[in-house]
């Protein structure tokens, strides 16, 4: 059995460099998977990196994978500068937090169900003009797909779909018509009968880490930092979870930027 261990931790050793080096240094994945050799190495067990780090439950709205071609997230969930800036406007409603995930994309991109579920509502009553679908899955969330182009008719209410089916295409918040002003898709991931909403990334199965699915705004301060805590909330993944009409998080006394 040692020696077993043995070629069982020289395994999980040569796994490490590829998962890093294939999934970015310092990225989650990574992160997972130096984590899972150190177990490996101190019980002499068969974690491995893809055992270590639990497979998200749902897949991408869009088929393709991210590029400046296909998508790329143009504002992502949570404490972002943008949803800071309109804390007391568009996003007051969500404790001033960008309560779902951005996706730019063109006008009339297939957007497909991100799991297997039912159709909950279409245009309303829940937001992101100006047309929305709501799918209801049975792990009990519901994910939330706005500024859809046109009404979705080819489902019905209570319609069962499967995930990566078509449940409407992507349109733009600012002109419908046209197409051409903020052409995107806005995502929601919602709980607690539609009551709550929580960060879309770690439930996601896709890319995160990949410079081509993070977009032009990480060029920019995308993080709205509170001088008095200003470690909180300043990635991806660490981001509150929001229950609509609750306070504002964040209506910082120093925020920076300013
Ligand atoms: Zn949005």
């Amino acid at each position: 059995m040692l020696r077993i261990h043995a070629i069982r931790r020289v395994r999980c050793a040569l796994r490490w460099p590829y998962a890093a080096l294939r999934d970015g240094l310092g990225s989650p994945r990574s992160l997972a998977a130096t984590l899972a050799l150190l177990l490996a190495l101190a019980f002499g067990g068969t974690l491995s990196a893809s055992e270590a780090t639990p497979t998200p439950p749902f897949q991408p709205p869009l088929a393709d994978p991210p590029s400046y071609e296909t998508w790329f997230l143009a504002q992502t969930y949570g404490n972002t500068s943008g949803a800071y800036r309109a804390r007391n406007r568009t996003y007051s409603a969500g404790q001033g937090i960008h309560f779902g995930l951005d996706f730019s994309t063109r006008c009339g991109t297939p957007v497909l169900a991100i799991g297997d579920g039912t159709v909950y509502a279409i245009d309303g009553p829940f937001g992101s003009a100006p047309h929305t679908v709501v799918i209801a899955h049975p792990n009990g969330y519901f994910s939330l797909y706005g500024h859809l182009r046109v009404r979705t008719t080819h489902l019905q209410i209570g319609q069962e779909v499967k995930a990566g089916d078509v449940v409407g295409e992507s349109g733009d918040s600012v002109d419908e018509v046209r197409c051409d002003m903020s052409p995107h898709l806005h995502l929601e991931i919602r709980t607690d009968g539609m009551t709550a909403a929580v960060n879309p990334i770690p439930l996601i199965d896709a890319p995160w880490w990949d410079d081509a699915s993070l977009g032009l705004s990480f060029s920019q301060p995308t993080f709205e930092v509170d001088l008095e805590a200003p470690r909180r909330w300043q990635s991806l993944y660490d981001q509150p979870s929001i229950r609509f009409g609750g306070y504002l998080l964040n209506d910082y006394l120093q925020p920076w930027p300013r």
